[in-house]
């Protein structure tokens, strides 16, 4: 027969809405605590920013979302919805294959509410301690703070056998260190706190990165800025002026800033910037975890994790959902949360504790041998579709249709054909049509 837990989810965003469908769905018990109001995390936009831009003030107030006003996901619609609750067009909404954020969101509360998640979670309750009863036991103690009285916070202590952490990978800025950043006297910010391009108005900005959020902002600011100038990590970027854009140049890494505004770039350039923007992506943080040194979060690799998600000694009393990037992040999302549901009611088995520890040194050894960098541990090395296969498997259920991985494979290279519309050049259903009859067999991505 199935068992069935008191299990706690920490997180009402995209992982903890789905993880507690799936643990109902298994017979548990479910409470999640979420610490905002709503639904949706990072899709919940907010146009407040946080009172350190940089993020490195660790008693700031933390707004969760980094999301922009004029976000549209960089991803078909087509490949973030669930299994078996596609993200589909609706009545009334933005039905553009690549639509803007609040059809995210609002695709998340209607699930939260198909699915009767709304009265399972405690709203405005942040999770401030997860710390196992002793040494022995397998339960859990979560403190979480709510606003009370007069707006003072008031703590509670929960038991539970069992805790998922979904408390999502995007709100702790990490930032990139040049000489003489900190002494540099412009306006510096983190992606995670920009919004708007309205501020950047006539300014000379300095961008740092080359992920989704840097090509994002740069069209979003250069239509108003006097030039923006984006400065890429790694050997083979050198200036050059960008394709379509008057005012906007690619360098090579930041090589130091000066107290007088000045900016240098390995590749000998230099600019007088008034602003830096670092979109440098995130690191993982989970503040309220008391773990006795159990489980560390080291240079971006958290561990030890058996498959990105149980802490083999901890197992399967605690997990992660939502931790591995550069993959079909709803599919995995989703995938995980079944898994931990399904070895929680019993359905699915764990390898003991010392073949997960071993698999987990595995892992670390052949990153090493291969040198793939520390940082990189969640990005699911080497074939990141081997990770959804194996989940498949475990849970025994219909592999999802291979186009979806062509899709992801193939963005980059639709996104740089397209040019800077992709999201509204590309007709989605058509390449569909065109994978499907090809026989899904891969594109030419390279
Ligand atoms: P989150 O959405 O961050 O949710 C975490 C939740 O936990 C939040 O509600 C938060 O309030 C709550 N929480 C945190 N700490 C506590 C605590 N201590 N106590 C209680 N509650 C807590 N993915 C795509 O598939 N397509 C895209 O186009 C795409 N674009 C993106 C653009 C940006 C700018 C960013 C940042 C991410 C994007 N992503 C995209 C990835 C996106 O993060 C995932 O799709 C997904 O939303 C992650 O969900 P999550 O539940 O793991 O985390």
């Amino acid at each position: 027969m199935a068992q069935s837990y008191k299990v706690a989810v920490i997180g009402a965003g995209m992982a903890g809405l789905v993880t507690a469908r799936e643990l109902r769905r298994e017979g548990h018990q479910v409470t999640v605590f979420e610490k905002g109001q709503r639904v949706g995390g990072t899709w919940l936009y907010n146009p407040q920013v946080e009172s350190d831009l940089l993020g490195l003030d660790p008693n700031r107030e933390i707004v969760h979302t980094s999301l922009y006003r004029s976000l549209r996901v960089n991803l078909p619609r087509h490949v973030m919805g669930f299994l078996d609750y596609p993200f589909v067009k609706k009545e009334g909404g933005d039905s553009r294959s690549f639509p803007g954020h609040a059809e995210v969101l609002r695709f998340l509360e209607d699930f939260a509410r198909d699915f009767g998640l709304m009265e399972l979670i405690r709203f405005g309750h942040e999770v401030v301690g997860l710390e196992r009863v002793d040494e022995v036991s397998h339960e859990w103690v979560i403190e979480s703070r709510t606003r009370g009285m007069e707006s003072r916070w008031e703590f509670k202590e929960h038991a539970f056998e069992a805790v998922i952490v979904c408390n999502g990978k995007n709100t702790e800025p990490n930032i990139a260190e040049f000489p003489g950043r900190d002494a540099w006297p412009g306006l510096q910010m983190h992606s995670h706190n920009y919004r708007t391009p309205e501020q950047f108005k006539n300014k000379i900005v300095v961008l740092i990165g080359n992920g989704p959020s840097a090509y994002d902002i740069l069209k979003d600011i250069y239509p108003l800025a006097r030039q923006v100038h984006q400065a890429i990590r790694g050997p083979d970027f050198q200036l050059k002026k960008l394709k379509n854009h008057d005012n906007a140049w690619q360098h090579s890494m930041i090589e130091c800033a000066h107290k007088d505004g000045k900016v240098v770039f390995q590749d000998g350039s230099i600019v007088d910037a008034d602003v830096i923007i670092h979109c440098t992506g995130y690191k993982y943080h989970f503040p309220f975890l008391k773990s006795n040194g159990i489980i560390t979060v080291d240079n971006k690799r958290v561990g030890p994790l058996y498959k990105h998600v149980f802490p083999p000694s901890l197992a399967p009393w605690l997990s992660f959902v939502g931790l591995p990037y550069l993959t079909l992040p709803v599919l995995v999302i989703e995938l995980q949360g079944k898994w931990v549901a399904k070895v929680l009611s019993g359905k699915v088995e764990l390898p003991t504790e010392e073949e997960m520890a071993y698999s987990v040194q595995e892992l670390y050894s052949q990153m090493e041998k291969t040198g793939w960098p520390k940082h990189h541990t969640h990005k699911l090395h080497p074939d990141k579709f081997d990770y959804e296969t194996w989940l498949v498997a475990q849970l025994d259920i219909t592999p999802p249709e291979r186009w979806k991985q062509i899709m992801l494979m193939s963005v980059i290279k639709i996104a740089s054909d397209y040019g800077d519309n992709y999201r509204d050049e590309w007709n989605v259903d058509k390449w569909i049509q065109e994978i499907d009859s090809s026989n899904n067999k891969s594109i030419d991505v390279e």
